[in-house]
């Protein structure tokens, strides 16, 4: 072994030394010709806003710790990165600036892909995506041709999210909190716009199967609400007049119950069916409605508002007739924009029809119910009551027989319906994959043929603080020749969705030079679906379901051959400072670069790790990172001052020998689980431990030498420069990154049992086999639990409980 030495560990002088080794050597790079397994581990890819903070550190680090643990694990491990480089920011800056968006956004990838490399990741970098390049949007716009072919891709007028201060329309996925704007805050309003729809409706029920992937119950919840399938019956009313007036309801039981209807502001019936004497009011109303959000209008603590028409509808049921009213509680977007109103059984409806004074009337009696008056809307189960023939039946099973009695009657149809709406797809704005579509005064909408993809951005665009898309006025761009007759035709200006770019960026690393497709689909078979997402939860109704739609959609047009896009999902938490979320407008940004630069990027991927458990995220505190860079200090020292035995202890070696079987078994275990925090906490303990086996100098050199190599193996993922340096200097050969990680020995690594005896006031009553290891806690729960144990001190008040390590638990009653 080697003397001691005055080495210190400068993070500064390994790091940077390492990185360049591996690179030249091609380490990290992966090919499809592999006997190993093959794993494709994906970090959602960085927006390029600008420098990395610790947020994309902390969505980075810990999952390229996770894939180099499966490479170390025998797997052919594919773990890319890319920049989803589309977008308003950079167009923003173009704007304040006066620097092109290509520009700032190239600028801000060669920034980022450096900090990315200083990470000291395993990324391949040859397989980078940058979604802003020609070569890769022109692949964007011939997806959304076979959408457009395969129908799945039209154009409608559709009252849409507008943001005022972006002057662009939003999906509803980008409208938060009170009905704003995700990007500025502003309140949103509503436009009637021509807009590009994906019909991802089409999918809906096949997006509510989760069978065949691993996700985190929660982000499955999500989708499953913002899917919002319901079943129920669409009922035909009859107009007075003539005409019917249909309404889908999820609740047929409360039909007799009906005494008015509501039709969304925006309905177009509602214009034909106001009377002439309402119609100044019923416009006014309407025009006002425009102006609010979906938020603002469908809020629950709003008071409500409303016009009626002058016009009623026919119940086919009992032949009453209801009025018919506009409302802004009700929203085109859901069902048929159209809704029956039933106020003694819904809440909305009771506020409603409170204020404008119209019946209520009881049709689902509850328990016990006098015939009284409801003080509020009754929305539970009962017995049904004034619903002619189907008196005294209960409410549940009335719904089917109405359902029933209409569809034989041909009064309405069961239907199940869905809170998913088709997503918007176009932006009115330059910095995104132009849509391929050409206007022709003859042959009307052309899409551009693929031969002639990608339709480029245009470099002269004018960006001028008007909020209107500089492709609108671009004549480079927006004059052109019809694909079909040659004639002079327009371009469509608007551009698309970067949801789009990031719904597919994983199939192009599998092969990102590929000029004949999308991507190679030999090398698609090979490695997808992916196997390992991770990212943030924010993502839950966006791009995780915007993906998983599209790739069902490109399956059925035979593009690929799997479903479901990412089969296992792990979500981390936030990274908080100083009680807040990091975000730019707030001003609490950390750096890592400057951490990197004094505590070595090691130091920085460890402390993001033990900051907590992975999935909650945590707060960043200084003196916590000192910490982590004090334990590195101290394993690169137990590693290089050599190990002098004293005198030889079989127990002492045995113990040693089971506390490293013992470690590789937990940190095995964790990183398996993303269970980072204890991973390090495990490592940390077994450092803390092999301090001491030195310095007592009992244990057999090869024991101890067993145990560096392990902990130097087992830190590989998690801190590789170190690692690898380490590795070297212990004489072992280059790399660590390919050694196989270790495998316990079960017999090593199993605890020691012993037998507690477990008292009651004194009095032997029960015997309990423990690891030698028990915490103490653990131990009292486990007496406290025993069936032999309870008569005794059932009703009892316990006054204390003794314990005595490997040896007895003596609970004492009073
Ligand atoms: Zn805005
Ligand atoms: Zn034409």
């Amino acid at each position: 072994m080697q003397e001691k030495t005055a080495e210190k560990y400068v993070p500064h002088d390994i790091e940077p030394k390492w990185q360049d080794k591996w690179a030249q050597d091609h380490l990290y790079e992966v090919n499809e010709d592999d006997p190993r397994p093959k794993w494709y581990a994906l970090t959602m890819f960085p927006y390029t806003s600008g420098d990395l903070h610790v947020g994309h550190w902390y969505a980075m680090a810990p999952s390229d710790v996770h894939a180099r643990y499966k490479r170390m694990k025998g797997y052919n491990v594919l773990h890319p990165m890319g920049f989803d480089a589309f977008g308003l920011p950079a167009e923003n800056a173009a704007i304040k600036r006066g620097i092109h968006p290509y520009k700032w956004t190239m600028d801000n990838v060669e920034r980022m892909r450096g900090q990315l490399k200083r990470m000291g990741s395993i990324y391949d970098w040859r397989r980078e995506v940058v979604t802003c390049l020609p070569e890769y949007y022109k692949w964007t716009q011939w997806f959304f041709l076979k959408l457009y072919e395969a129908g799945l891709a039209y154009r409608a007028k559709a009252p849409v999210n507008w943001c005022p201060k972006c002057q662009t329309v939003l999906a509803n996925e980008q409208v938060v909190g009170d009905g704003l704007c995700e990007r500025c805050d502003s309140p949103v309003s509503r436009q009637d716009l021509e807009q590009w729809f994906f019909r991802i409706t089409n999918y809906a029920e096949e997006l509510l199967d989760f069978s065949s992937i691993e996700w985190p119950e929660r982000i499955k919840i999500m989708q499953r609400n913002w899917i919002g399938r319901s079943e129920g019956v669409e009922i035909s009313f009859g107009l007075e007049g003539g005409g019917e007036f249909p309404v889908f309801t999820t609740r047929p039981d409360t039909i007799f119950g009906v005494t008015f209807v509501v039709l969304a502001p925006e309905h177009p019936l509602v214009a034909r069916l106001t009377a002439p004497e309402r119609r100044v009011e019923v416009e006014r109303y309407v025009e006002g409605a425009r102006r609010q959000s979906e938020i603002e209008r469908t809020s629950t603590e709003r008071e409500k508002t409303g016009v009626f028409t002058g016009a009623y509808v026919i119940n086919r049921l009992n032949g009453e007739r209801a009025p018919i009213w506009v409302a802004d509680y009700v929203l085109l977007s859901y069902g048929t924009g159209a809704v029956m109103a039933v106020p003694a059984h819904d809440q909305r409806d009771f506020e409603f029809a409170r204020k404008f004074d119209i019946p209520i009337k009881v049709v689902i009696a509850p328990d016990g119910w006098n015939g009284g008056e409801l003080s509020q809307a009754y929305v539970e189960p009962g017995t049904m009551v004034n619903s002619g023939q189907f008196n005294g039946m209960p409410s549940e099973r009335g719904k089917e027989a109405i359902a029933d009695f209409m569809e034989r009657k041909g009064y309405g149809k069961r239907k199940v319906s869905y809170r998913l709406r088709d997503w918007l797809i176009s932006r009115q704005r330059y910095w995104g994959a132009p849509i391929p579509i050409v206007y022709c005064d003859k042959c009307g909408l052309v899409p551009v043929t693929e031969k002639y993809l990608p339709v480029l951005l245009p470099e002269d665009a004018e960006f001028k603080p008007t909020g209107e898309s500089p492709l609108k006025y671009c004549e480079s761009f927006v004059n052109t020749t019809c694909p079909k007759c040659h004639a002079p035709a327009r371009r469509e200006t608007d551009t698309m969705d970067t949801f789009m770019c990031s719904s597919w960026y994983f199939l192009r690393y599998t092969s990102p030079g590929y000029k004949k497709g999308p991507a190679n689909p030999t090398r698609m078979r090979y490695w997808l679906p992916v196997d390992q997402y991770t990212g943030g939860a924010e993502h839950a109704t966006m791009h995780l379901l915007y993906a998983r739609f599209f790739i069902k959609a490109i399956r059925d047009l035979g593009i690929v051959e799997f479903g479901e896009p990412f089969t296992r999902l792990f979500n981390q938490g936030i990274i908080i400072s100083g009680g807040q979320k990091m975000s730019k407008s707030r001003g609490k940004v950390i750096a890592p670069d400057t951490y990197v630069s004094e505590l070595g990027a090691d130091t920085v991927r460890v402390y993001l790790m033990f900051i907590g458990p992975w999935e909650q995220g945590g707060e960043w505190d200084d003196s916590g990172i000192k910490g982590i860079s004090r334990w590195l200090n101290r394993v690169w020292s137990i590693v290089l001052e050599g190990y002098e035995p004293k005198a030889e202890d079989e127990a002492k070696t045995k113990e040693l020998r089971h506390i490293t079987h013992r470690s590789i078994k937990r940190v095995s275990q964790d990183l398996e689980k993303f269970h980072f925090n204890t991973m390090i906490a495990a490592l940390m303990e077994f450092t803390n431990y092999l301090g001491k086996v030195r310095e007592e100098g009992m244990a057999h050199p090869d024991a101890f030498r067993e145990a560096i190599d392990s902990l130097l193996l087992l830190m590989a993922p998690s801190t590789p420069h170190l690692a690898e340096e380490l590795w070297v200097k212990a004489g072992h050969p280059y790399s660590i990154h390919n050694q196989a990680f270790p495998e316990w020995d079960k017999d090593l690594a199993a605890e020691e049992e012993i037998t507690l005896v477990i008292q009651v006031n004194g009095k032997l009553r029960d015997k309990l086999t423990v690891p030698v290891t028990i915490a103490e806690q653990q131990a009292r729960e486990l007496a406290l639990g025993r069936e032999k144990i309870k008569p005794y001190i059932d009703k009892k008040k316990i006054s204390k409980v003794i314990y005595v390590p490997r040896r007895l638990i003596n609970i004492v009653t009073s």
